[in-house]
């Protein structure tokens, strides 16, 4: 079949004229800069914030072109993966009238920005063992089903979801696939960006939030062709990532190494978590983890929850979500902190 991009677009958004900022009209090289009404005296309290910044990150972008070997045109960033999970619904999903489909126990994002977009979510829960139910998924999707989500590895389960099972809804689904890799560092897996080109209905979200200890700076990609990419740009607010976060991002992909030293620390102190969880009495199962975080089963989750919170540790009380009973959800700390953690455990 035939993937027509075109047939999914709102008609609003194909009509759209987007905002043509003061760094849109002229991004030559001048001395002068007086053309953005920008405060040609300074910043108060800080340096060399009074100017706008590059509103298509075209710096960081060369960097992350290379250290994801895919094409600049094939990069969106964005204010948090947040953004680009709204923009995908404001591009695609005509209010009141197309649907989303989910598969639960995922990540909340995905039902909130479509309530508030006004995109009704249709969930397909994943099958025991948290693997995608392909059969269900196809038959669920219909007609006005413009977007399918895959969180791989999956929040709050920890697990990478098949390849077989994502490549058959990639394959049969008209509309797009959007696959969530914030936790893909963690995994050892390879990315489905290096797929994009095979296939056009496919967006890849990743995000510098969790493997860069980035949160704060809020800066999350989208992965996508050159003309849903495209599309993204328009719609985008002019300027959402800020100068400031550009260059630190820019900082952090020069910083390889210690990238690649948290993240192996990180997954050594995972697999130490994990082993010292199995020796937890009220610990009944544990999940296998692809992720920084891992979802214990427990007997008790409110107690332990709240028993931890009076030790001064806070984790998600998960329990609540479908094939979630008695689940806790996890984050590895550091090696101190998952003592400290497994001591007051082993006290309760
Ligand atoms: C943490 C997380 C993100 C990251 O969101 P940001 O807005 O980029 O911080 C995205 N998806 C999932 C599934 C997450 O758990």
């Amino acid at each position: 079949m035939e993937f027509q991009l075109e047939k999914l677009i709102r008609s609003t958004i194909k009509q759209l004229v987007p905002y043509s900022s003061a760094r849109d009209e002229f991004s030559g090289s001048a001395n002068i800069f007086l053309d953005a009404n920008e405060n040609s005296y300074g910043s108060v309290g800080s340096n060399e914030n009074h100017r706008y910044p590059d509103p298509y990150q075209t710096e960081l972008k060369k960097k992350i072109s290379q250290l994801k070997n895919t094409a600049v045109e094939t990069i969106f960033v964005g204010n948090g993966s947040d953004e680009a999970i709204d923009l995908l619904y404001r591009i695609f999903c005509e209010p009141g009238k197309d649907n989303a489909l989910i598969m639960p126990p995922t990540y909340g994002m995905y039902a909130v920005s479509a309530a508030i977009n006004d995109v009704e979510i249709i969930e397909v829960p994943l099958s025991k063992g948290f693997s995608i139910d392909v059969d269900a998924v196809l038959e669920n999707a219909n007609s006005q089903t413009k977007l399918i989500w895959i969180c791989s590895p999956n929040n709050p389960s920890a697990n990478l979801l098949n390849i077989k099972d994502i490549t058959s809804i990639i394959e049969q689904f008209e509309g797009l696939v959007v696959i969530d890799e914030a936790y893909i560092d963690f995994s050892g897996a390879s990315s489905w960006i290096d797929l994009l080109k095979k296939y056009p209905n496919l967006v890849v979200l990743q995000t510098f939030s969790k493997a860069w200890g980035l949160a704060n700076l809020r800066v999350g990609t989208a992965y996508a062709s050159p003309e849903i990419i495209g599309l993204m740009n328009r719609v985008k607010p002019p300027y959402n990532v800020n100068g400031m976060t550009q260059k630190l991002v820019c900082k952090a992909i020069d910083s390889q190494n210690e990238y690649k030293e948290k993240l192996n620390e990180l997954i050594k102190q995972r697999e130490i978590l994990i082993s010292n969880l199995h020796q937890i009495a009220v610990v009944s199962a544990i999940y296998p983890s692809n992720a920084n975080f891992i979802l214990v089963k427990t007997l008790a989750p409110k107690e332990i929850y709240n028993y931890l919170l009076s030790k001064n540790i806070v984790v998600r009380d998960r329990s609540k979500l479908p094939l979630c009973e008695g689940c806790l959800r996890i984050t590895v700390g550091t090696q101190a902190e998952n003592q400290k953690l497994i001591q007051a455990l082993k006290e309760y």
